[in-house]
């Protein structure tokens, strides 16, 4: 294999590139992106960079010893197709990049609304879209989240901070309550009580409305809510339409992979949150969009792009994710289903300080802490996987 194009310039696109030279690939690593920026850390934008706490600089995920891995970096430039039988990535402004691998790592975007063209209508994914809401959370303004979701949870943490009125919009019964269950989301939701934030859960938005800018938000069940601001948190999709054709099995929940990030073509692997991945964890495929994902994925995939094996890939670590909610660290670990017994083992609710474990047939699946960042870490070294790495050998 003489040259390897990654696809995506962000997190798992340069976890990727970092992967191919630590596992001595030494021929040509082209990375082709469609942001006109170097790779840059997401999470900050909906926390300190949203606060203003910290600035652009300060979101590079690229270092000095980055340097040495000579990439060959395309920004700007999307890839619009996969063309397998000339092995090239065909890029928006026309030009080819010959490859003999390729690593996706496209990533998500953004879900909207109807009516998100209005004036002060946000979404979160890039550095553009937070400069854009930050200059929109002016003291005493209202904002309306739509979505209790993560970007709605630490948006509206952030909103507060600033002196921002927050009313948040969730269309199940409790945020989180799908990822956490009742009893745990019921905890964090708290927070946003704790915090001054009015929620409003169970319903739906069916309009955003006003004229160059938006008024109000009209609710399913009749209400109408006043907003200056409306950050629109519902969800994230794969960024894989410019795969049609390609050859590569894909569909709106990702490309598929196994666990080490085998697709169904040879010499393409895939990566980070555009990826709907086999998971040893839960015994099926899923999206898991959150940034230890994206971090250490890519080496997995690029053991299987190389054709090498390793004690790593064959062990995956637990699916983890943690966000950081009105000074509070929440954390989880592992894979939840419904039905579930979860159980706190540390601390207590109340004190918002707590470790909680999920067990299914008796044994640990899962682990939520908030506050408990040590005793979290014991916690998720218990988990193991139930399941097989690959789809061939779960049959
Ligand atoms: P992305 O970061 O989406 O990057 C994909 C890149 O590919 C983008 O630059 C995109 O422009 C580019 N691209 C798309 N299409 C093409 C194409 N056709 N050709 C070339 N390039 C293309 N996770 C946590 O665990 N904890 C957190 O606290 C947390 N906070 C977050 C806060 C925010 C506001 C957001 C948006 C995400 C947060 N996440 C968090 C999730 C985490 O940032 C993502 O899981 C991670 O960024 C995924 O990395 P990725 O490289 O797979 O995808
Ligand atoms: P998300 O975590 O999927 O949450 C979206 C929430 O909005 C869900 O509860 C969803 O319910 C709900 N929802 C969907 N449609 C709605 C509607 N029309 N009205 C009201 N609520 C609606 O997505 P997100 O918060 O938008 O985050 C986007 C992406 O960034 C995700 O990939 C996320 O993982 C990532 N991110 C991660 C972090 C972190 O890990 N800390 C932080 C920020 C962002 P249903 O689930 O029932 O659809």
């Amino acid at each position: 294999m003489r040259t390897v194009a990654v696809v995506g310039g962000s997190l798992a696109g340069l976890s990727a590139a970092r992967a191919l030279r630590e596992q001595e690939f030494d021929g040509r690593v082209v990375v082709v992106g469609a942001e006109d920026r170097l790779p840059y850390d997401r999470p900050p934008l909906s926390k300190d960079f949203l606060a203003g706490k910290v600035g652009v600089d300060d979101l590079a995920l690229t270092t000095d010893d980055d340097a040495d891995l000579d990439l060959d970096w395309r920004l700007g430039d999307p890839a619009a197709g996969l063309d397998r039988g000339r092995g090239a990535v065909v890029l928006a402004s026309g030009q080819e990049i010959a490859a003999d691998g390729v690593v996706l790592a496209t990533g998500a975007r953004a879900r909207s609304l109807p009516g998100a063209q209005l004036g002060g209508v946000h979404t979160l994914r890039t550095v553009e879209d937070a400069l854009a809401l930050r200059r929109d959370l002016t003291p005493g303004s209202r904002l309306v989240v739509i979505g209790g979701g993560f970007i709605g949870g630490e948006v509206a943490s952030t909103a507060r901070e600033l002196g921002v009125e927050v009313t948040m919009i969730e269309s199940n019964p409790i945020p989180l309550g799908r990822v956490l269950g009742a009893e745990i989301a019921s905890a964090c939701a708290g927070l946003h009580g704790d915090n001054g934030v009015r929620l409003i859960a169970g319903t739906v938005v069916t309009g955003l409305v006003g004229d160059a800018r938006v008024r109000e938000v009209h609710l399913a069940d009749g209400r109408v809510e006043s907003a200056d601001a409306v950050v629109v948190g519902i969800g994230a999709l794969p960024n894989v339409e410019w795969l049609a054709g390609s050859g590569v099995d894909h569909d709106h929940r990702g490309v598929w992979t196994d666990a080490r990030g085998a697709t169904n073509v040879p010499q393409v692997v895939a990566a980070g949150d555009c990826t709907f991945s086999h998971c040893a964890f839960a015994g099926t495929a899923l999206r898991q969009e959150h940034w230890t994902h994206a971090l250490q994925q890519p080496a997995a995939a690029v053991t299987t792009l190389l054709g090498r094996t390793t004690v790593d890939a064959a062990r995956p670590p637990a699916p983890y994710f943690w966000s950081d909610q009105y000074g509070a660290r929440l954390q989880f670990a592992g894979h939840r289903l419904p039905g579930d017994a979860v159980e706190v083992v540390e601390g207590d609710l109340e004190s918002r300080r707590f470790v909680a474990g999920y067990r299914r047939d008796g044994e640990l699946v899962a682990v939520f802490a908030m506050n408990q960042p040590k005793l979290f870490g014991k916690w998720r070294r218990q988990l193991v996987p139930r399941h097989a790495t690959t789809v061939a050998e779960l049959t």
